[in-house]
């Protein structure tokens, strides 16, 4: 079998000790620091989180919505599509028939585990009724213990779309 010997780069003591090249990465941080120093509106960095990111695009996925209907109504049929295309299985669904005639079934508990979730957005692609969404450019979402960040039916109903999303 054919063995191919690579030429060995930085034999000299010069390269070996790689104190120029560290004073080369020095020079260039230093310049750096000393542009910004003077003109600080390169930066492109905030102090979060007293300071919130103000370029959420509209497609950014955040924290889930359930949507309504023009009425008012859920609009989520609890088909149970979401939580079969949800690779991390984070989506407990409840179903119940529904009373007010506009569908068969509603969702009676609707949970989703923000812990488990990996914002993939599978379930907004898979949902046939436009039910989910993740517009709502959330993408902090702070608790204390573990099932508090579990949103349910609730919550994910009063989550509104951000500013700009269709
Ligand atoms: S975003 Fe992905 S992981 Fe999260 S609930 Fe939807 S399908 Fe599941
Ligand atoms: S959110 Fe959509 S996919 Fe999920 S159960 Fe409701 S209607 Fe079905």
């Amino acid at each position: 079998m054919g063995v191919k010997i690579v030429k060995r780069e930085g034999k000299t003591l010069k390269e070996r000790s790689y104190i120029f090249a560290l004073f080369t990465g020095l020079r260039v941080t230093l310049r750096h620091f000393l542009k910004n120093l003077k003109d600080t509106s390169n930066i492109k960095t905030i102090s979060y989180p007293e300071e919130l990111p103000k370029d959420i695009t509209p497609r950014y996925r955040g924290v889930h919505r359930l949507t309504k209907r023009d009425d008012g109504s859920v609009r989520c049929v609890a088909c149970f599509m979401c939580a079969t295309a949800c690779p991390a299985d984070c989506i407990f669904i409840v179903a119940q028939e529904r009373e007010d005639g506009v569908d068969e079934k509603m969702p009676k508990k609707f949970s989703i585990d923000l812990l488990e979730c990996i914002f993939c957005g599978a379930c907004v692609e898979a949902c046939p009724c436009d039910a989910i969404r993740m517009d709502t450019g959330i993408f902090t979402f702070i608790a204390q213990k573990r099932e508090d960040f579990v949103i349910h039916k609730d919550a994910l109903l009063k989550n509104k779309a951000m500013k700009g999303s269709k």
